[in-house]
Protein backbone atom coordinates (compact mmCIF):
# COMPACT_ATOMS: atom_id res chain seq x y z
CA UNK A 1 0.00 0.00 0.00
CA UNK A 2 0.84 3.47 -0.55
CA UNK A 3 3.51 4.46 2.30
CA UNK A 4 0.99 7.71 2.59
CA UNK A 5 -1.50 5.50 4.07
CA UNK A 6 -2.00 6.85 7.77
CA UNK A 7 -2.85 3.70 9.79
CA UNK A 8 -4.49 4.16 13.50
CA UNK A 9 -3.82 0.59 16.05
CA UNK A 10 -6.50 0.07 18.19
CA UNK A 11 -5.53 -1.08 21.34
CA UNK A 12 -1.53 -0.77 22.47
CA UNK A 13 -1.71 -4.91 23.29
CA UNK A 14 0.59 -7.88 22.37
CA UNK A 15 -0.89 -7.69 18.34
CA UNK A 16 -1.48 -3.68 18.04
CA UNK A 17 1.99 -2.86 19.39
CA UNK A 18 3.49 -5.75 17.50
CA UNK A 19 1.78 -4.33 14.14
CA UNK A 20 2.88 -0.52 14.92
CA UNK A 21 6.40 -1.30 15.17
CA UNK A 22 6.44 -3.49 12.15
CA UNK A 23 4.56 -0.56 10.22
CA UNK A 24 6.58 2.15 11.15
CA UNK A 25 9.78 0.09 10.09
CA UNK A 26 8.02 -0.86 6.82
CA UNK A 27 7.62 3.08 6.49
CA UNK A 28 4.10 4.04 7.21
CA UNK A 29 3.02 6.43 10.16
CA UNK A 30 1.07 4.60 12.42
CA UNK A 31 -0.81 5.71 16.07
CA UNK A 32 -2.21 3.75 18.82
CA UNK A 33 -4.70 4.73 20.31
CA UNK A 34 -5.22 2.74 24.35
CA UNK A 35 -8.10 2.37 26.49
CA UNK A 36 -5.90 2.44 29.64
CA UNK A 37 -4.58 5.78 30.85
CA UNK A 38 -0.99 4.09 31.10
CA UNK A 39 0.73 0.51 31.39
CA UNK A 40 1.33 -0.82 35.27
CA UNK A 41 2.72 -4.01 35.84
CA UNK A 42 -0.21 -6.24 36.74
CA UNK A 43 0.43 -9.69 37.67
CA UNK A 44 0.86 -12.56 35.12
CA UNK A 45 3.07 -14.39 33.07
CA UNK A 46 2.98 -15.62 29.48
CA UNK A 47 4.44 -17.94 27.90
CA UNK A 48 5.85 -17.40 24.20
CA UNK A 49 7.66 -19.71 21.68
CA UNK A 50 10.16 -19.31 18.69
CA UNK A 51 7.17 -18.19 16.41
CA UNK A 52 7.31 -15.56 18.74
CA UNK A 53 10.81 -15.03 18.87
CA UNK A 54 11.13 -14.98 14.98
CA UNK A 55 8.70 -11.99 15.10
CA UNK A 56 10.60 -9.68 17.64
CA UNK A 57 14.01 -10.76 16.07
CA UNK A 58 12.38 -8.45 12.88
CA UNK A 59 12.18 -5.57 15.90
CA UNK A 60 15.61 -6.14 17.50
CA UNK A 61 13.52 -7.27 20.70
CA UNK A 62 14.85 -11.21 20.38
CA UNK A 63 18.10 -11.06 22.10
CA UNK A 64 15.97 -8.23 25.08
CA UNK A 65 13.11 -10.86 24.85
CA UNK A 66 15.06 -13.61 25.85
CA UNK A 67 17.22 -12.36 28.38
CA UNK A 68 14.40 -9.81 30.31
CA UNK A 69 12.03 -13.25 30.72
CA UNK A 70 14.06 -16.72 31.23
CA UNK A 71 14.77 -19.28 28.66
CA UNK A 72 13.42 -22.34 30.19
CA UNK A 73 15.57 -25.61 30.63
CA UNK A 74 12.62 -27.77 29.30
CA UNK A 75 8.52 -27.58 29.30
CA UNK A 76 7.39 -30.39 31.72
CA UNK A 77 3.73 -32.03 31.80
CA UNK A 78 3.31 -33.81 34.97
CA UNK A 79 -0.24 -35.69 36.65
CA UNK A 80 -1.54 -33.36 39.53
CA UNK A 81 -1.77 -36.29 42.16
CA UNK A 82 1.48 -38.92 41.33
CA UNK A 83 3.33 -36.43 39.82
CA UNK A 84 4.48 -38.79 36.77
CA UNK A 85 6.18 -37.20 34.28
CA UNK A 86 3.60 -36.94 31.50
CA UNK A 87 5.85 -35.26 29.15
CA UNK A 88 8.93 -32.99 28.58
CA UNK A 89 9.96 -30.90 25.63
CA UNK A 90 14.12 -29.82 26.35
CA UNK A 91 14.84 -26.46 25.35
CA UNK A 92 18.29 -27.19 24.02
CA UNK A 93 20.67 -26.01 21.39
CA UNK A 94 19.36 -28.63 19.38
CA UNK A 95 15.43 -27.69 19.63
CA UNK A 96 16.45 -24.15 19.60
CA UNK A 97 18.11 -24.76 16.09
CA UNK A 98 14.87 -26.70 15.15
CA UNK A 99 11.99 -24.29 15.65
CA UNK A 100 14.59 -21.35 14.70
CA UNK A 101 14.61 -19.29 18.36
CA UNK A 102 14.15 -19.74 21.84
CA UNK A 103 11.38 -20.44 23.56
CA UNK A 104 10.65 -17.92 26.51
CA UNK A 105 8.00 -17.60 29.69
CA UNK A 106 8.17 -13.80 30.81
CA UNK A 107 6.24 -10.96 32.76
CA UNK A 108 3.78 -9.51 30.58
CA UNK A 109 5.02 -6.19 31.45
CA UNK A 110 7.98 -6.71 30.87
CA UNK A 111 6.82 -7.91 26.88
CA UNK A 112 4.89 -5.17 27.05
CA UNK A 113 7.94 -2.31 27.83
CA UNK A 114 10.27 -4.66 25.24
CA UNK A 115 7.49 -3.77 22.50
CA UNK A 116 6.94 -0.24 22.87
CA UNK A 117 10.82 0.15 22.69
CA UNK A 118 11.00 0.67 18.93
CA UNK A 119 8.20 2.65 17.84
CA UNK A 120 8.78 6.02 17.10
CA UNK A 121 8.29 8.60 20.20
CA UNK A 122 4.17 9.86 21.31
CA UNK A 123 2.55 6.81 18.95
CA UNK A 124 0.95 5.68 21.40
CA UNK A 125 -2.09 8.09 22.72
CA UNK A 126 -3.39 6.56 25.87
CA UNK A 127 -7.28 7.23 27.75
CA UNK A 128 -8.43 6.84 23.99
CA UNK A 129 -11.12 4.43 24.32
CA UNK A 130 -12.94 3.59 20.78
CA UNK A 131 -16.48 4.41 20.57
CA UNK A 132 -17.10 4.07 16.76
CA UNK A 133 -15.95 4.93 13.25
CA UNK A 134 -16.86 7.54 10.98
CA UNK A 135 -16.02 6.86 7.07
CA UNK A 136 -15.77 9.50 4.90
CA UNK A 137 -15.06 7.97 1.70
CA UNK A 138 -11.49 8.96 1.17
CA UNK A 139 -10.60 8.45 4.94
CA UNK A 140 -11.61 6.80 8.60
CA UNK A 141 -12.02 8.60 11.20
CA UNK A 142 -12.05 7.00 15.06
CA UNK A 143 -14.22 8.53 17.05
CA UNK A 144 -13.42 7.74 21.31
CA UNK A 145 -14.72 7.89 24.28
CA UNK A 146 -18.28 5.83 25.57
CA UNK A 147 -16.61 2.05 25.25
CA UNK A 148 -18.32 0.14 21.84
CA UNK A 149 -15.03 -2.33 20.93
CA UNK A 150 -13.48 -2.24 17.46
CA UNK A 151 -14.78 -6.16 16.90
CA UNK A 152 -18.13 -5.15 16.83
CA UNK A 153 -17.78 -2.81 14.04
CA UNK A 154 -16.96 -5.70 12.40
CA UNK A 155 -18.55 -8.36 13.97
CA UNK A 156 -21.71 -6.84 15.32
CA UNK A 157 -22.77 -7.41 19.21
CA UNK A 158 -22.19 -10.58 20.53
CA UNK A 159 -20.94 -10.90 23.91
CA UNK A 160 -18.17 -13.58 25.07
CA UNK A 161 -18.59 -17.24 26.50
CA UNK A 162 -18.16 -17.71 30.33
CA UNK A 163 -16.30 -21.23 29.71
CA UNK A 164 -17.40 -22.68 32.87
CA UNK A 165 -13.64 -22.35 34.09
CA UNK A 166 -11.78 -19.41 36.62
CA UNK A 167 -8.21 -18.90 36.76
CA UNK A 168 -6.59 -18.06 40.17
CA UNK A 169 -3.04 -16.49 39.31
CA UNK A 170 -0.43 -15.24 41.75
CA UNK A 171 2.77 -13.89 41.29
CA UNK A 172 5.44 -13.73 44.37
CA UNK A 173 9.13 -14.25 45.00
CA UNK A 174 10.85 -17.37 44.72
CA UNK A 175 12.17 -17.33 48.53
CA UNK A 176 8.73 -17.93 49.87
CA UNK A 177 8.85 -21.80 48.10
CA UNK A 178 10.12 -24.13 51.08
CA UNK A 179 12.59 -26.98 49.88
CA UNK A 180 13.35 -27.45 46.53
CA UNK A 181 13.32 -25.05 43.67
CA UNK A 182 10.47 -25.97 41.28
CA UNK A 183 11.35 -26.60 37.84
CA UNK A 184 11.53 -23.64 35.36
CA UNK A 185 8.14 -24.74 33.46
CA UNK A 186 5.79 -26.85 34.55
CA UNK A 187 1.64 -28.08 33.69
CA UNK A 188 -0.13 -30.00 36.27
CA UNK A 189 -2.46 -31.80 35.39
CA UNK A 190 -6.08 -33.45 36.79
CA UNK A 191 -9.24 -34.46 34.56
CA UNK A 192 -10.64 -31.48 35.15
CA UNK A 193 -8.52 -28.95 36.11
CA UNK A 194 -4.68 -27.54 35.98
CA UNK A 195 -1.98 -24.90 36.81
CA UNK A 196 1.09 -23.70 34.91
CA UNK A 197 3.74 -22.84 37.33
CA UNK A 198 7.03 -20.82 36.51
CA UNK A 199 9.45 -18.41 37.01
CA UNK A 200 9.29 -15.10 35.06
CA UNK A 201 12.67 -13.76 35.38
CA UNK A 202 16.32 -15.28 34.64
CA UNK A 203 17.57 -15.41 38.03
CA UNK A 204 14.58 -17.39 39.19
CA UNK A 205 13.53 -14.75 41.59
CA UNK A 206 9.97 -14.42 39.96
CA UNK A 207 7.54 -17.22 40.00
CA UNK A 208 4.29 -16.93 38.46
CA UNK A 209 1.47 -19.96 39.13
CA UNK A 210 -2.00 -20.01 37.31
CA UNK A 211 -4.98 -22.72 37.40
CA UNK A 212 -8.04 -23.02 35.47
CA UNK A 213 -10.22 -24.68 38.43
CA UNK A 214 -14.23 -25.43 37.74
CA UNK A 215 -16.79 -22.73 38.06
CA UNK A 216 -20.23 -22.85 37.88
CA UNK A 217 -21.17 -19.53 37.30
CA UNK A 218 -19.42 -15.78 36.76
CA UNK A 219 -21.53 -12.91 38.50
CA UNK A 220 -19.05 -10.41 37.53
CA UNK A 221 -18.10 -8.72 34.78
CA UNK A 222 -14.89 -9.89 32.75
CA UNK A 223 -12.75 -8.19 35.55
CA UNK A 224 -10.59 -9.68 37.89
CA UNK A 225 -11.27 -10.24 42.03
CA UNK A 226 -9.47 -10.36 44.71
CA UNK A 227 -8.98 -14.14 45.39
CA UNK A 228 -9.04 -16.35 48.88
CA UNK A 229 -5.87 -17.67 49.37
CA UNK A 230 -7.27 -20.39 51.54
CA UNK A 231 -9.68 -21.53 48.93
CA UNK A 232 -7.39 -21.48 46.28
CA UNK A 233 -4.74 -23.56 48.56
CA UNK A 234 -7.77 -25.78 48.93
CA UNK A 235 -8.38 -26.69 45.67
CA UNK A 236 -4.93 -28.52 45.42
CA UNK A 237 -5.55 -30.71 48.42
CA UNK A 238 -4.83 -34.08 46.88
CA UNK A 239 -2.14 -32.35 44.56
CA UNK A 240 1.55 -33.66 44.87
CA UNK A 241 3.83 -32.38 47.31
CA UNK A 242 6.01 -30.35 44.29
CA UNK A 243 2.57 -28.57 42.92
CA UNK A 244 1.47 -28.10 46.52
CA UNK A 245 4.63 -26.36 47.72
CA UNK A 246 4.37 -23.59 44.59
CA UNK A 247 1.19 -22.74 45.45
CA UNK A 248 1.50 -22.49 49.36
CA UNK A 249 3.99 -19.68 48.73
CA UNK A 250 1.31 -17.63 47.01
CA UNK A 251 0.61 -14.44 48.65
CA UNK A 252 -2.30 -12.73 46.97
CA UNK A 253 -4.98 -14.45 44.40
CA UNK A 254 -6.64 -12.32 41.84
CA UNK A 255 -9.42 -14.67 40.29
CA UNK A 256 -10.01 -14.22 36.48
CA UNK A 257 -12.93 -15.52 34.85
CA UNK A 258 -12.50 -17.29 31.30
CA UNK A 259 -14.28 -16.36 28.38
CA UNK A 260 -13.93 -17.57 24.65
CA UNK A 261 -15.51 -16.70 21.62
CA UNK A 262 -17.21 -19.61 19.20
CA UNK A 263 -15.31 -19.27 15.46
CA UNK A 264 -16.08 -16.73 13.33
CA UNK A 265 -14.28 -16.07 10.60
CA UNK A 266 -15.45 -12.11 9.48
CA UNK A 267 -12.18 -10.29 10.16
CA UNK A 268 -12.43 -7.69 8.28
CA UNK A 269 -15.02 -4.73 7.01
CA UNK A 270 -13.91 -2.16 4.62
CA UNK A 271 -10.63 -0.74 5.79
CA UNK A 272 -10.95 -2.42 9.20
CA UNK A 273 -9.52 -5.60 10.06
CA UNK A 274 -9.12 -7.61 13.23
CA UNK A 275 -6.17 -9.24 15.18
CA UNK A 276 -5.95 -11.41 17.57
CA UNK A 277 -8.71 -11.89 20.34
CA UNK A 278 -10.36 -9.52 18.53
CA UNK A 279 -11.27 -11.89 16.06
CA UNK A 280 -10.14 -15.53 17.77
CA UNK A 281 -10.15 -14.83 21.85
CA UNK A 282 -9.06 -18.69 22.48
CA UNK A 283 -9.12 -20.25 26.04
CA UNK A 284 -5.94 -19.82 27.66
CA UNK A 285 -5.17 -23.79 27.41
CA UNK A 286 -2.66 -24.17 24.67
CA UNK A 287 -0.48 -20.97 26.03
CA UNK A 288 -1.13 -19.93 22.33
CA UNK A 289 -3.80 -16.41 22.11
CA UNK A 290 -0.81 -13.97 22.59
CA UNK A 291 1.56 -16.06 19.93
CA UNK A 292 -1.28 -15.88 17.24
CA UNK A 293 -1.68 -12.32 18.02
CA UNK A 294 1.73 -11.45 17.47
CA UNK A 295 2.19 -14.17 14.49
CA UNK A 296 -1.08 -11.87 13.05
CA UNK A 297 0.26 -9.04 13.39
CA UNK A 298 2.97 -10.10 11.36
CA UNK A 299 1.57 -10.94 8.56
CA UNK A 300 -1.22 -8.43 8.58
CA UNK A 301 1.86 -5.65 8.51
CA UNK A 302 3.41 -7.94 5.68
CA UNK A 303 0.18 -8.06 3.69
CA UNK A 304 -0.16 -4.25 3.94
CA UNK A 305 3.16 -3.66 2.88
CA UNK A 306 3.02 -5.62 0.02
CA UNK A 307 -0.66 -5.32 -1.35
CA UNK A 308 -1.93 -2.22 -3.21
CA UNK A 309 -5.42 -2.14 -1.51
CA UNK A 310 -6.94 -2.82 1.78
CA UNK A 311 -9.63 -5.35 0.04
CA UNK A 312 -6.84 -7.72 -1.02
CA UNK A 313 -4.43 -7.43 1.69
CA UNK A 314 -7.09 -8.26 4.30
CA UNK A 315 -8.07 -11.30 2.23
CA UNK A 316 -5.01 -12.02 1.90
CA UNK A 317 -4.27 -11.86 5.66
CA UNK A 318 -7.14 -13.70 6.43
CA UNK A 319 -6.36 -16.47 3.77
CA UNK A 320 -3.21 -16.93 5.73
CA UNK A 321 -4.49 -17.17 8.74
CA UNK A 322 -7.69 -18.44 9.51
CA UNK A 323 -6.54 -21.76 8.91
CA UNK A 324 -4.05 -21.84 11.38
CA UNK A 325 -5.37 -19.96 14.06
CA UNK A 326 -8.67 -22.33 13.54
CA UNK A 327 -5.94 -25.41 14.76
CA UNK A 328 -4.71 -23.28 17.94
CA UNK A 329 -8.89 -22.51 18.61
CA UNK A 330 -9.83 -26.76 18.38
CA UNK A 331 -6.98 -27.32 20.67
CA UNK A 332 -7.22 -25.09 23.33
CA UNK A 333 -10.53 -26.10 23.58
CA UNK A 334 -9.65 -29.69 24.13
CA UNK A 335 -6.90 -29.19 25.91
CA UNK A 336 -4.34 -31.71 25.15
CA UNK A 337 -1.47 -29.34 23.75
CA UNK A 338 2.07 -31.52 25.69
CA UNK A 339 -0.08 -33.29 27.72
CA UNK A 340 1.44 -36.47 26.07
CA UNK A 341 3.40 -37.08 23.04
CA UNK A 342 3.32 -33.67 20.78
CA UNK A 343 4.21 -32.63 17.71
CA UNK A 344 5.06 -29.16 18.24
CA UNK A 345 7.07 -28.33 15.28
CA UNK A 346 3.95 -27.16 12.59
CA UNK A 347 3.85 -24.56 15.52
CA UNK A 348 7.18 -23.09 17.15
CA UNK A 349 8.37 -23.73 14.17
CA UNK A 350 6.04 -21.19 11.92
CA UNK A 351 7.89 -18.11 10.78
CA UNK A 352 5.11 -15.65 9.95
CA UNK A 353 7.41 -12.69 8.72
CA UNK A 354 8.39 -15.66 5.83
CA UNK A 355 5.62 -17.81 4.88
CA UNK A 356 4.51 -16.84 1.29
CA UNK A 357 1.97 -14.51 1.07
CA UNK A 358 0.48 -15.45 -2.35
CA UNK A 359 -1.47 -19.14 -1.53
CA UNK A 360 -2.68 -21.12 1.13
CA UNK A 361 -1.26 -22.72 4.08
CA UNK A 362 1.08 -25.56 3.31
CA UNK A 363 0.04 -28.43 5.32
CA UNK A 364 3.05 -29.14 7.35
CA UNK A 365 2.48 -25.69 8.97
CA UNK A 366 -1.49 -26.33 9.63
CA UNK A 367 -2.05 -29.81 10.29
CA UNK A 368 -5.58 -30.05 11.13
CA UNK A 369 -6.46 -27.50 8.23
CA UNK A 370 -9.95 -26.40 9.22
CA UNK A 371 -11.00 -24.30 6.90
C1 LIG B 1 -5.13 -16.72 32.12
C2 LIG B 1 -4.54 -16.50 30.74
C3 LIG B 1 -3.28 -16.99 30.44
C4 LIG B 1 -2.75 -16.83 29.15
N1 LIG B 1 -1.50 -17.33 28.89
C5 LIG B 1 -0.99 -17.21 27.64
C6 LIG B 1 0.29 -17.74 27.33
O1 LIG B 1 0.99 -18.28 28.21
N2 LIG B 1 0.76 -17.62 26.05
C7 LIG B 1 0.03 -17.00 25.07
O2 LIG B 1 0.50 -16.91 23.91
N3 LIG B 1 -1.20 -16.48 25.34
C8 LIG B 1 -1.73 -16.56 26.58
N4 LIG B 1 -2.95 -16.03 26.86
C9 LIG B 1 -3.69 -15.34 25.79
C10 LIG B 1 -3.18 -13.93 25.55
O3 LIG B 1 -3.10 -13.23 26.77
C11 LIG B 1 -4.07 -13.16 24.60
O4 LIG B 1 -4.44 -14.00 23.54
C12 LIG B 1 -3.35 -11.93 24.05
O5 LIG B 1 -3.11 -10.99 25.09
C13 LIG B 1 -4.15 -11.28 22.95
O6 LIG B 1 -3.45 -10.17 22.46
P1 LIG B 1 -4.27 -8.97 21.84
O7 LIG B 1 -3.29 -7.97 21.37
O8 LIG B 1 -5.27 -9.49 20.86
O9 LIG B 1 -5.14 -8.39 23.03
P2 LIG B 1 -4.63 -7.72 24.36
O10 LIG B 1 -3.21 -8.03 24.63
O11 LIG B 1 -5.68 -8.04 25.38
O12 LIG B 1 -4.70 -6.16 24.03
C14 LIG B 1 -5.90 -5.49 23.71
C15 LIG B 1 -5.67 -4.00 24.05
O13 LIG B 1 -6.75 -3.24 23.51
C16 LIG B 1 -7.18 -2.31 24.48
N5 LIG B 1 -8.59 -2.00 24.17
C17 LIG B 1 -9.66 -2.84 24.28
N6 LIG B 1 -10.80 -2.19 23.91
C18 LIG B 1 -10.43 -0.94 23.53
C19 LIG B 1 -11.15 0.20 23.03
N7 LIG B 1 -12.49 0.20 22.86
N8 LIG B 1 -10.45 1.33 22.72
C20 LIG B 1 -9.09 1.37 22.90
N9 LIG B 1 -8.36 0.32 23.38
C21 LIG B 1 -9.02 -0.82 23.68
C22 LIG B 1 -6.98 -3.03 25.79
O14 LIG B 1 -6.91 -2.13 26.88
C23 LIG B 1 -5.65 -3.76 25.55
O15 LIG B 1 -4.53 -2.97 25.89
C24 LIG B 1 -3.50 -16.16 28.14
C25 LIG B 1 -4.76 -15.64 28.46
C26 LIG B 1 -5.28 -15.80 29.73
C27 LIG B 1 -6.65 -15.24 30.03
Amino acid sequence: MDRGTRIAVLGAGLAGLTAAGLLQRAGFAVAVYEQTPGFSRIGAGIILGANVSKVLRRLDLEDAFAATGIRPDAFLSRAWDSGEQLYRLDFDADCESRFGGPFVTIHRADLHQLLQRPLVPDTIRFGHKLSGIEDRGDALTPRFENGARARELVLGKEGPRFIGRSAPRAVFPAVRIKGNPIDDCTKWWAPDRHTLAYYMTPDRQEVYVMAALPCDRWDGDGSPVKGDRDEFIAAFDTAHPDLKRAVEATEDVTVWPIYDRPRNDTWHKGRVVLMGDACHAVRPFMAAGGSAAIEDAAILSRCIAEFDDPATAFARYTMIRIPRVADIQQISIANSWMHGPTETDWFFGYDACTVPLDRAMPEALCPNLQR
